[in-house]
């Protein structure tokens, strides 16, 4: 009967330690997918590439070169081609209060 406990603890020692093991590799993947902290929460320098991955302004989630927010003189071209709503102050493209499905997408990196 000793025989047998003795038997039992070690397998039980045997699965935990594989279970252990198990999730220990798992980790790097899922700290790959983390963004970092200092991306998308800045605005873009005055001297970035319109439509590149540089030119996004963190605080509003939309490109920099296009954010009326930031650049108020921005706000008549988007008011002459009537892309613009005069409640929020935001143009229509850009209005997430209007459209909240509305998806801006960033450039990828190149
Ligand atoms: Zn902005
Ligand atoms: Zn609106």
């Amino acid at each position: 009967m000793k025989t047998f406990i003795t038997t039992s603890i070690l397998a039980l020692f045997f699965v935990l330690g594989a279970c252990s093991k198990g999730t220990e590799k798992d980790k790097p993947a899922a700290t790959r997918e983390t963004p970092t902290k200092t991306e998308g929460a800045g605005h873009a320098a005055k001297d970035v590439v319109p439509g590149s991955h540089e030119d996004w302004c963190g605080e509003h989630q939309v490109p920099e070169s296009q954010c009326t927010q930031c650049d108020p003189k921005l706000a008549a071209a988007f008011k002459a081609t009537g892309d613009w709503c005069e409640e929020h102050g935001l143009p229509t493209s850009h209005d997430r209060k209007h459209n909240p499905d509305l998806k801006i997408e960033r450039p990828a990196k190149k």
